[in-house]
C-alpha cells in the first residue's frame, strides 16, 4: 500500500460523516451559509489560508440571486443550524463559497481544485427505502435537498484538504494547491462571479469533477469530459398597461398578447448551421384578471448551442425577437441573464494525466478516457479562464452507483465514490508535480 492509499485509509470514516453532516443541512444556491461557515471553520483549524465573502465574488457578476425574504429565512435557519453569528454577517445576501490555498516554500506548479456547493429546491423523499432516511442524515430543510451529489462534493473536497495538509506537514508539498468551493451551480448561476475576480489569475491546473451523472457505478472513472453545451438562462419581464377590456381595450398594452407573440417567434426562429442548438421556454404567466388588459407578463426561458458561434447567434436572435415585440405592442421589455455556461473542454494532456493516475488508485477498476456531458456546467468558465491564461483544465466524473436519478427526491449515491475521489486527485497532483513522494 503507497503512502497515500493509507492517508486516505485513516479518512474514510470522515468523509462519510462528512457528507451525511452536509446532507442533512442543505440550502440551495447563494444560500449556503452554514455550509459556507462550516467549510470556512474546518479549514481555518486546518491553517488554510482562506478567502471568502466580497473577495471571491464579483458583486455584479452573481446570476440569478434569491429574494430578500428567502435571504432573511436562509440566515434565520443557519443560526438555528449554530453556524458562527459573526461569519454569517460577513456572506450572507449572497456571498457563499470559500477559496483556500495552501503554498510550499518549494517550487511547483499552482493547482486548482473547485467543488461546487449547492443543493436542489425539492423536498427529499421521506419513505424508509430511503437510506438517509433510515440511517438518520435526510435533509432537515423542508426547502432543500442534496440530490446532486454536491454534499459529497464538499466531503471530497475537505478530506482532501486534510490530506494535502498531512504531505504539507511531512515536507511533500510542492508549488501551491488552491480549493475552490463554488456556490450556486445549480441554474449554472455562481461561476460566472468567481471566474471574473483574480481568484485563478496564477493557475497552471485545474481540476474539478461529479459524482455519478455519465458514471453511474461504483469503480468506474470518466478522465475527462470533452463536450458540453454553452447556455444561457433567461428571465424576461414585459411591461405594458392595462385598461377595460369591454369599455376601453384600445387603451392598454397587452403584455399577454405580446408575450405569446414572442414565445411563437422564439420557436420559429432560423438556426444556425454550425452546430445543434435548443430553446425552450420553461414558463410564462402573464395578467390578473378577466377583465382586464394584461399589463405585465414574464418568461424564463434557456437556450442551449453546441458552439460559440451557435449561442452567441440565438441570444442575438432572442434579443431582437423582443426588440421586435416591444415595437408591435407598445411595451417594455426587460431581461436578464440569471444563468450561463460555456462547454466543458477538457485538455487531452490534462486527461492523459488522470488517467494515467487511476491506474493507481486501487478501487478504480473501470477507466474511461472521455466522454461528453449531454447537459451544462457552469465549471466550464473557470475552465475556460485558465485555459485562456495558457493553463490546462479537465472535468472528471467519478463512478458511482446511483439510486435514482440526479435531482430525484430519492437520490442517494454509494459513499465508497468519497475515498476513492480523494485519492484519484491525490494521485494527480503527484503526477503534475504537486506531491513529490
Ligand atoms: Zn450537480
Amino acid at each position: 500500500m503507497n503512502l497515500l492509499n493509507k492517508i486516505v485509509n485513516t479518512k474514510k470514516e470522515e468523509l462519510i460523516n462528512l457528507r451525511r453532516k452536509f446532507h442533512k443541512h442543505p440550502e440551495r444556491g447563494w444560500l449556503e451559509l452554514y455550509t459556507t461557515v462550516e467549510i470556512i471553520k474546518y479549514l481555518d483549524n486546518l491553517a488554510y489560508d482562506l478567502k471568502y465573502g466580497k473577495q471571491i465574488l464579483k458583486e455584479s457578476s452573481r446570476q440569478g440571486l434569491p429574494t430578500d425574504s428567502e435571504f432573511k429565512e436562509a440566515s434565520k435557519r443557519a443560526y438555528k443550524w449554530g453556524a458562527d453569528p459573526e461569519l454569517l454577517d460577513e456572506i450572507k445576501d449572497g456571498y457563499t463559497g470559500v477559496v483556500a490555498t495552501i503554498k510550499s516554500n518549494k517550487p511547483g506548479p499552482t493547482t486548482a481544485l473547485r467543488f461546487d456547493i449547492d443543493a436542489i429546491g425539492a423536498r427529499e423523499d421521506c419513505s424508509d427505502k430511503h437510506r438517509p432516511m433510515r440511517e438518520n442524515f435526510s435533509s432537515i430543510n423542508p426547502h432543500a435537498v442534496h440530490s446532486c451529489g454536491h454534499d459529497g462534493h464538499i466531503a471530497i473536497g475537505l478530506g482532501l484538504a486534510k490530506c494535502v495538509k498531512e504531505l504539507f506537514v511531512q515536507n511533500k508539498l510542492r508549488g501551491k494547491v488552491i480549493f475552490i468551493f463554488q456556490p450556486a451551480e445549480e441554474g449554472v448561476r455562481g461561476a460566472r462571479a468567481m471566474a471574473d475576480t483574480d481568484i485563478l489569475e496564477t493557475v497552471d491546473y485545474f481540476l474539478s469533477g461529479h459524482i455519478g451523472f455519465k458514471s453511474d457505478t461504483t469503480g468506474q472513472i470518466i478522465c475527462g469530459i470533452t463536450n458540453s453545451l454553452y447556455t444561457k438562462k433567461l428571465d424576461i419581464s414585459i411591461q405594458g398597461k392595462s385598461s377595460h377590456a369591454g369599455a376601453a381595450p384600445q387603451e392598454g398594452q397587452n403584455a399577454l398578447l405580446a408575450a405569446v407573440n414572442a414565445v411563437s417567434a422564439l420557436y420559429s426562429l432560423t438556426q444556425h448551421g454550425s452546430g445543434m442548438s435548443r430553446l425552450n421556454v420553461g414558463r410564462l404567466k402573464a395578467g390578473t384578471y378577466r377583465n382586464l388588459v394584461p399589463e405585465n407578463a414574464e418568461i424564463e426561458m434557456e437556450i442551449r448551442g453546441e458552439n460559440d458561434e451557435v449561442i452567441s447567434y440565438l441570444f442575438k436572435k432572442v434579443k431582437d425577437v423582443f426588440k421586435g415585440i416591444e415595437d408591435m405592442f407598445n411595451v417594455s421589455v426587460k431581461m436578464e441573464i440569471v444563468g450561463e455556461a460555456s462547454a466543458v473542454k477538457s485538455d487531452q494532456k490534462l486527461i492523459d494525466i488522470v488517467k494515467g493516475s487511476a491506474k493507481n488508485v486501487k478501487d478504480i477498476k473501470h477507466i474511461i478516457k472521455e466522454d461528453r456531458l449531454g447537459g451544462s456546467e457552469d465549471v466550464s468558465l473557470l475552465m475556460e479562464k485558465v485555459q485562456n491564461q495558457g493553463g490546462q483544465a479537465c472535468y472528471l466524473m467519478f463512478g458511482s452507483d446511483i439510486k435514482a436519478g440526479h435531482h430525484s427526491s430519492n437520490f442517494d449515491f454509494d459513499e465508497k465514490v468519497l475515498s476513492t475521489a480523494v485519492q484519484l486527485y491525490l494521485e494527480s497532483l503527484k503526477s503534475l508535480g504537486n506531491i513529490n513522494l
